[in-house]
């Protein structure tokens, strides 16, 4: 298709990544469908996405591991010759206290939220630099920007993505390259799943726009910060959180 992006996005078998994957793709922007293990859920988003973006492809790695990162963009640019769009959007939640926080929940937290955007990110710069274009959009979440009770291994990962995405704005931008990032409040997805309704209802009283988000109108934001009349924004932070963070 004339015009169509090439899109990666980490994490998109499910949740938010489907979400984004399937926005692109209804652009006709061709969609590289990152997951971990979840082979069921990427055929599923793939398929979708394909009826309106027939080359879109799934790809498997764990992008918490530097090699695995490396060799999923490695292999879209053998296919693609090139990375239009990256979306770092895979991420993993952890509820405990601080002190029940172990070593290895800590790194495995940090490495997956924060640690996969620097693999993936890295990886791709080369071939973005060298074009002098790009766009970069790092999913974060407004508890890297007010801290969460019971989340401080999450909540710092979310925060480090967004000193690292006004860092790297302001390294690569002279390179024509966009880098910004979304901060979801509560979003309807299987990440939430162990909320109760009544928990839900809590968050939405003290929403200003009374509802949860869907995955939708995240994929929106990432598709504003992808698009042409984003074009003098970078190392932006942008909530989509119903107001509950204003
Ligand atoms: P989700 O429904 O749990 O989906 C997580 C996705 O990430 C899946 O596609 C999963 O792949 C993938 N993934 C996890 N670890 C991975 C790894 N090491 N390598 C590659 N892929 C991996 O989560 P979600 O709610 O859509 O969240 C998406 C992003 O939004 C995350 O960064 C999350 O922190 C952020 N966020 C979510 C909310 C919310 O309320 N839901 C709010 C703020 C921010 P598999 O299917 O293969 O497991």
């Amino acid at each position: 298709m004339p015009n169509s992006r090439i899109v990666l996005i980490t994490g998109a078998s499910r949740g938010i990544g489907r979400a984004i994957a399937l926005r692109f793709a209804a652009e006709g922007d061709t969609v590289v469908v990152n997951y971990r293990a979840n082979h069921a859920a990427a055929e599923d988003t793939l398929q979708r996405c394909r009826l309106t973006s027939p080359e879109s492809i799934a790809y498997a790695a764990d992008v918490s591991d530097p090699a695995e990162a490396a060799q999923l963009v490695q292999a879209v640019l053998n296919r693609f010759g090139r990375i239009d769009v990256l979306v770092n959007n895979a991420g993993i939640s952890l509820q405990k206290q601080v002190q029940d926080t172990t070593d290895a929940d800590w790194q495995k937290v940090v490495n997956v939220n924060l640690g996969a955007a620097f693999y993936v990110t890295k990886a791709a710069l080369p071939a973005m630099i060298a074009r002098k274009s790009g766009k970069i959009v790092n999913i974060s979440s407004m508890w890297g920007l007010t801290g969460a009770s019971c989340e401080a291994a999450y909540s710092a990962a979310k925060a480090g993505l967004i000193g690292w995405t006004k860092a790297l704005a302001k390294e690569v931008g002279p390179s024509g390259i966009h880098v910004n990032c979304v901060a979801p409040g509560l979003i309807d997805t299987e990440m939430n799943a162990n909320l109760s309704d009544a928990d839900k209802c809590a968050v939405i009283d003290e929403t200003p726009l009374c509802r949860i988000g869907t995955p939708q109108d995240v994929a929106d934001a990432v598709l504003f910060f992808s698009s042409p009349q984003a074009s003098f924004i970078t190392g932006e932070v942008l909530r989509v959180d119903g107001g509950l963070t204003v």
